[in-house]
């Protein structure tokens, strides 16, 4: 058999994230080890806020296409207190997936063995959802301004952008996906009663896509309606569609009611692979814990799966997501903020024990 090798780019970044991206590449340098089917050609990329406060750029000007050669982009969390958020998100995070067009954000929520969902009805397994997120467009475009700064009179704008292919695009995908889960079922999120133009055209859209995926059945929620169905009813959901904010607010809630914002994973994808697609944990890089040894490492382990799962590499990710899952099993490997007393070394070594107990 021949052994591939896949280029991937590991961006730590900041807090964090670091930590749990070297818990990662421990993993996966066993699973690859194990596996014997394929290995990882691994390149470290030292770009953060860190790099910013010394050189004044978060990464190279020619950072993403630097990217372009890799086969995936494993990402930590960006993000430190003395640095404003919008400069970090778009001096990094956005600086990646807008060139490299990973315009779907797929977030998939479900409660692992041994975790407790905050909802006291919700067991272990129920809740399985996903949330694709709009990742290139919408309010997040960058769009608009400010002007008159210290007058009365000063404004600022920002410009939701939404465009037919951008809309078209995001829903074909996300039909897709529903349609190829168990369930087939989609709903698709606006807040089209208040957002009389972009939302109107999302739901429009829909509408016409879905002409295409009859076996699909699909509805629409408004956005303030979906947290009280995501609270009180989570087992009538199954994928979800929303734009970059909507998605964005959705899939906080979808972690935290899946246990822990600590295990949640989250893809950038080109679905049509013309770039690479970059794999990161929903979590920030919680200066906090940064450097007490006790940050979750399972949303960036289930990251990894994904990533595995994208680059063709099915066994793979199931076998590591067997490993984090008897792990998640065991309370007593359970970090702080899922309640318990164990250390990110101690939740990697079980995996990797796990891992290396199998075959
Ligand atoms: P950002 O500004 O990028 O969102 P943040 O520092 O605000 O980053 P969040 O990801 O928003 O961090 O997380 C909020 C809090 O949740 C953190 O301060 C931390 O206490 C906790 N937390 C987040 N991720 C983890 C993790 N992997 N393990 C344990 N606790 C976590
Ligand atoms: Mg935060």
């Amino acid at each position: 058999m021949t052994r591939k090798t896949y280029k991937i780019a590991a961006i730590g970044g900041d807090g964090i994230g670091v930590e749990v991206v070297d818990a990662c590449l421990v993993v996966l340098d066993v699973l690859a080890d194990r596996d014997g089917g394929f290995a990882l050609n691994v390149t470290n990329f030292d770009w953060s806020t860190d790099r910013y406060k010394r050189t004044g750029e978060f990464m190279p000007a020619d950072g993403a296409d630097q990217l372009r050669s890799f086969d995936a982009i494993l990402f930590g969390a960006v993000g430190a207190p003395d640095v404003p958020d919008h400069l970090t998100l778009w001096g990094l995070r956005l600086a990646i997936c807008q060139p490299l067009d990973q315009y779907a954000n797929v977030r998939p929520t479900r409660v692992l063995p041994g975790i407790q969902s905050p909802l006291r009805h919700v067991n272990a397994g129920e809740l399985d959802w996903v949330i694709v997120r709009e990742n290139s467009e919408g309010e997040y475009a960058g769009q608009g301004g400010r002007s008159h700064p210290g007058l009365p009179l000063e404004v600022a704008t920002d410009v939701s952008i939404f465009t037919r292919a951008g809309i078209e695009r995001i829903m074909r995908f996300a039909f897709k996906l529903a349609q190829s889960r168990p369930r087939k079922l989609l709903t698709v999120v606006t807040k089209s009663n208040a957002q009389r133009h972009g939302m109107v055209l999302w739901d429009q859209i829909a509408a016409e896509v879905a002409q295409d995926f009859t076996d699909v059945t699909w509805d629409k929620m408004l956005v303030d309606a979906m947290t009280v169905r995501m609270t009180m009813k989570p087992a009538s959901l199954d994928t979800i569609v929303a734009t970059n904010l909507h998605a964005d607010i959705l899939s906080d809630l979808a972690a935290a009611l899946s246990g822990s914002i600590g295990v949640a994973p989250t893809a950038n994808l080109n679905p049509e692979r013309d770039t690479p697609s970059m794999f990161e944990p929903i979590h920030g890089s919680a200066f906090d814990i940064t450097g007490k040894g006790v940050a979750n490492p399972v949303a960036t382990f289930w990251t990894a799966a994904m990533m595995l799962e994208h680059l063709g590499e099915t066994p793979a990710a199931e076998r590591l997501m067997q490993a984090v899952e008897a792990v998640t099993a065991d309370p007593a490997l359970h970090t702080p903020d899922l309640g318990g007393n164990a250390t990110t070394r101690m939740v990697t070594d079980a995996v990797v024990e796990s891992l290396r107990g199998r075959n």
